[in-house]
């Protein structure tokens, strides 16, 4: 792992501003709105301009991106503001496109760093032009060696401007957020490759507005680099991703409120405090959520129980439980009193709320 933290080449963020901000619609849609969306952005702080190109949906027969003309407007947005400017690739031709006008910055999205084959791909296409600075979005599931396996695939082929996005996680679990964030991993992450420039994506983490502050807060105390945030200049009307989408104004004034906790938490002690508050906070929000699934089970089963005409309380179904919960749990270094009680406690609320349905 040496080596590929190594070759990792941190000349491009090291230009910027911390933190480096990116911004810009979900997608192109006109270019009135890029155009517009651009000129409002503060590019005191603002330093890439981002919009999506090609838009990978989740359905067929959606908004699938506006397509290469989108690309004319953005190089317009470079030559007027000097901006940076990014969008996202998925294949050969994209890269393609995206090297013929002039993109600086191309980013991979989550659903194409799962699978080797695309990153491969886009590595393959991107040789000729290896100085290009790429960012890699993480997998939609937390597999921290399939993410590093599509570094290793660009460093293949001499790309070595590299960076990562954190945007969140698929989960199967009711969750407040649209991908839920993984600060723990995000932590092994940088543990193995310490070089690697990571920045925050808060709008594609909790899919809607009022969330995105909380995150880029987080992203702070993890010490993230940067923060890709969408903007739009009419965020009601956006083509896609519209509950998420900020205004440039908005995103100005979130960014000034970031400014002041980034001065107060860059105390080193302070950080290592917060990196386990925040991973305590979610790993109780997870227990919040199996708690709720398990009693909705229960719920389901009281009322099968109940047409079935069989009793609540089967013993042996309940010290199974007990038997196999106390086993696994002293496995995991757990003590054995303390699930006793716990899974007392958790059977005593089932019981409970089968009774209700009776
Ligand atoms: C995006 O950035 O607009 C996008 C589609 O991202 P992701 O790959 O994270 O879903
Ligand atoms: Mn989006």
């Amino acid at each position: 792992m040496e080596k590929i933290n190594n070759s990792i080449d941190r000349s491009w963020i090291d230009k910027f501003k911390k933190p480096l901000i990116i911004s810009g619609p979900c997608s192109a849609e006109s270019e009135k709105q890029i155009i517009e969306t651009a000129k409002r952005l503060d590019t005191s702080s603002v330093q890439i301009f981002r919009a999506g190109i090609w838009k990978p949906r989740t359905k067929p027969n959606n908004f699938e991106g506006i397509g290469e003309k989108g690309l004319e407007w953005l190089r317009k947005v470079k030559k007027n503001t000097g901006l940076m400017i990014a969008t996202e690739v998925a294949n050969e031709e994209h890269v393609k496109l995206a090297i013929s006008f002039e993109v600086d910055v191309l980013w991979i999205g989550a659903r194409s760093t799962a699978s080797p084959f695309t990153i491969q791909n886009i590595a393959d296409a991107l040789e000729k032009a290896n100085d290009k600075i790429v960012l890699v979005k993480n997998p939609i599931h937390p597999d921290v060696e399939l993410w590093i396996g599509a570094l290793e695939r660009l460093l293949g082929r001499g790309i070595k401007k590299l960076g990562v996005i954190h945007r969140g996680f698929y989960t199967y679990k009711n969750s407040k957020y649209r991908n839920q964030p993984n600060w723990s991993t995000l932590l092994s992450f940088r543990n193995i490759l310490p070089r690697i420039p990571i920045i925050c994506d808060p709008s594609h983490i909790c899919g809607n507005k009022e969330g995105i502050f909380d995150i880029a807060k987080k992203a702070y105390y993890f010490q993230h680099e940067g923060l890709m945030i969408e903007s739009h200049y009419d965020p009601d009307n956006a083509w896609s991703d519209s509950q998420q989408q900020i205004t440039p104004e908005e995103l100005l004034i979130m960014l000034s409120k970031l400014t002041n906790i980034k001065d107060k938490f860059s105390k080193k002690s302070q950080i290592n405090l917060d990196y386990f508050r925040i991973i305590i906070d979610e790993i109780d929000e997870n227990i919040i959520s199996l708690l709720s699934e398990r009693m909705n089970t229960s719920k389901k089963l009281g009322a099968l129980k109940k047409s079935l005409d069989i009793d609540i309380i089967q013993p042996n179904r309940w010290n199974s439980i007990m038997n196999k919960s106390i086993f696994l749990g002293k496995k995991l270094g757990l003590d054995e009193k303390f699930l006793k009680e716990l899974f007392k406690v958790l059977h005593q609320e089932s019981i409970k709320i089968q009774n209700q349905i009776r």
